[in-house]
């Protein structure tokens, strides 16, 4: 009998389904079912793979009250940013289609002026994109509209074949984009679930599989990297982060404050690009503090199928050790909790919004990613003391600089090693800007041209007359 997957509501802890997984056979079949049928895929007109995701973008759109019920259900994302994430996809969606053609385009990109060989014709010189082929699409629970959708939209749409491991906690909602595709007219063979946890994963990354397109932690990345590496294939890592946020003296303080806390604690800290750890110039330390803890409080805690609620469970249970562990290592080292800092005394797997100050870098919550809601809030003497406080990590997803003198803002963020940069914003994504990390935070983009390109190959034609 094949092995299930338990599907658990984090808001209730009951048993909302059972699902049987995928193994190495049917992986195995699987992959057979995506190979045989991506060539013909490519050949399509690209206007006909179009057709089919501007139809699953509507189908987004008229089924949003049903699937945002089935994402809050399976990951306790509170209902109103269920929403929010997937009426977000349009946007991204026209980003891919308007740039697929351009993107695609073969180039002529030299035609000999006269005949060099005697006897021949001229010489001509193009360019052509190939899709990958068959690609891996092994994603995260946290946002997996977006995270899957950054890569399956552009995927499909340069005419590769997809095998889509949705995260063992966002399955249900893995399902529900695979019906929509195929609803949508994308073909069954081309867009087929690999169903499971790590083992489902690790079974399909022993096919022979054209890139690997991952989003998850660290730790996994480093294994899907070492499982891709003899394969020598397109290995594209979406992962953690510890991302700082520094707030300097010139900044608008309260706009800054407020600005930070959602960027903390939206989607309950489950964000790659959470704001992680918040250092602060003695300056306006305190009138910084006054705010965002008025901010946190302002936070609706509670049943994520409240519209009003801010802050639901997180979404798996092991993360409330981590959190509370990262509490009790920073108040054993002297910080102060200023709120928060425990579970609920309910069924679910709520955790308390917690604010730390008088942390320091002996601190796990200053150290490793805590990827869920709370932070810790450092202050500092300068920009300098700040800097060299962001630069002291491994990760490198992004960084905040909050101050109205851009120079200066500009000048902190260029010495710091991360994909997105911010200034007076945070834990922000746009379709038009690469999504991308440096350090443990991943290899490869997502989004812009250069994450339409990533799911292509070139190849060189050079073509003489007869
Ligand atoms: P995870 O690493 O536990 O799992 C990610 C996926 O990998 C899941 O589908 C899982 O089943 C699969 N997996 C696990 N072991 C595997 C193996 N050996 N071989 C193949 N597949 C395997 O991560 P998670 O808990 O789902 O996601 C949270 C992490 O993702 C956080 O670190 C977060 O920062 C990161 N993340 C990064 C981005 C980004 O864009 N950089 C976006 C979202 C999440």
């Amino acid at each position: 009998m094949a092995d299930v997957l338990s599907i658990i509501n984090p808001a209730t802890e009951a048993l909302i389904q059972e699902i049987p997984v995928d193994d190495r056979a049917t992986v195995a079949e699987k992959y057979a079912r995506a190979r045989a049928a991506q060539l013909g895929w490519a050949a399509l007109p690209l206007a006909d793979r179009i057709k089919c995701i501007l139809r699953f973008r509507e189908l987004l759109i008229e089924r949003v009250d049903a699937l945002a019920a089935l994402l809050t259900a399976e990951t306790g994302k509170p209902i109103t940013q269920a929403r929010n994430e997937i009426l977000a996809v349009p946007g991204r969606i026209d980003f891919f289609v308007e740039h697929a053609a351009q993107v695609l385009a073969p180039e002529r990109v030299y035609a000999e002026p006269a005949v060099a060989l005697p006897g021949m014709g001229v010489l001509e010189e193009a360019i052509a994109q190939e899709p990958l082929g068959v690609i891996a699409n092994i994603s995260a629970w946290n946002y997996p509209y977006f995270v899957g959708g950054n890569v399956f939209i552009p995927a499909l749409l340069m005419g590769n074949a997809v095998l889509y491991k949705p995260s063992e906690f966002a399955t249900l909602t893995g399902g529900a984009i695979v019906s929509l595709l195929h609803e949508s007219g994308i073909p069954q063979n081309i867009f087929i679930p690999i169903i499971g946890s790590g083992l489902s994963g690790a079974a399909l990354l022993e096919q022979p599989i054209d890139g690997v397109f991952f989003t998850g932690s660290y730790a996994t990345g480093q294994k899907i990297a070492i499982a891709a590496a003899p394969k020598l294939i397109r290995t594209q890592l979406e992962l953690g982060g510890k991302d700082p946020a520094y707030v300097c003296a010139d900044a608008k303080v309260a706009a800054a404050a407020a600005g930070l806390a959602d960027g903390a604690f939206y989607n309950n800290g489950q964000s790659c690009c959470a704001v992680e750890r918040i250092y602060v110039h003695i300056d306006v330390y305190d009138e910084f503090l006054e705010v965002f803890m008025a901010t946190v409080k302002s936070f609706k805690l509670g049943d994520p199928t409240d519209p009003d609620t801010y802050l639901g469970p997180v979404s798996r249970k092991p993360q409330l050790s981590i959190l509370a562990d990262q509490v009790a290592d920073a108040l054993a080292k002297g910080a102060t909790l200023r709120c928060g800092g425990e579970r609920l005394n309910r069924p679910g797997w709520y955790f308390t919004p917690t604010v730390l100050t008088e942390v320091n870098h002996t601190m796990t919550v200053m150290q490793e990613e805590t990827f869920g809601p709370v932070i810790g809030i450092q202050r500092v003497a300068s920009d300098e003391e700040a800097v060299a406080l962001m630069q002291d990590t491994p990760y490198g997803l992004t960084a905040a600089v909050y101050g109205t003198d851009r120079e200066r803002a500009v000048g902190i963020l260029h010495q710091l090693k991360t994909g997105s940069a911010y200034w007076n914003c945070c834990d922000r994504v746009s379709p038009r800007l690469p999504w991308s990390g440096r350090g443990h935070s991943g290899l490869g983009a997502t989004l812009s041209l250069a994450g339409i390109s990533t799911f292509l190959q070139p190849r060189a034609w050079h073509l003489r007359a007869g």
